[in-house]
């Protein structure tokens, strides 16, 4: 297996609500490196620009307004098979099929409001992390 990169960020229910130091300590003891971070804040548009494929569903507006209403805490993370493993460390979209011991089961509120993202793929990964970071900001 090789090294790869994934993407991530604190969303705005978990930052506003002091999780952010609790879901780092768990995704670095998961055996993730940060790659990049920083605290930053999405207008409406660059959230719809983050989700654009999710613009046909009945929860993109909401997610629009729910993305941009806080400050947000993005991340590229780098570990062996990074996407898939992050995916098992945040668990499932809705929290309440989350498993037990995963960052949205102990942290996420709602199916919108669910404290963490996590790319599905490689290729989303490396669109995502670019979406918010510079090549000069990657270590
Ligand atoms: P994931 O973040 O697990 O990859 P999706 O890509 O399907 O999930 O959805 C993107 C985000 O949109 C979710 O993390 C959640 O914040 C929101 N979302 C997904 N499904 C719903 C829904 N049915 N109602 C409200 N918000 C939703
Ligand atoms: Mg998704």
């Amino acid at each position: 297996m090789t090294t790869n990169r994934t993407f991530t960020m604190i969303k705005p229910d978990a930052v506003a609500e002091g999780h952010t130091g609790a879901i780092t300590k768990m995704i670095e003891e998961a055996g993730f490196r940060i790659v990049a971070i920083k605290k930053t804040l999405l207008t409406p548009e660059r959230a719809g620009e983050f989700y654009a494929v999710h613009s046909e569903r009945p929860f993109y507006n909401d997610l629009r307004n729910y993305m941009s209403s806080g400050a947000i805490v993005p991340m590229i993370l780098e570990k062996e098979n990074a996407v898939a493993d992050f995916r098992t460390l945040i668990g499932a979209t809705n929290p309440a099929q989350a498993a037990d011991g995963t960052i949205r089961k102990l942290f996420a509120k709602s199916i919108e409001a669910n404290a963490i993202h996590g790319s599905d793929s490689d290729e989303n990964a490396q669109i995502e992390g670019s979406f918010f970071f510079a090549g000069t900001e990657q270590f």
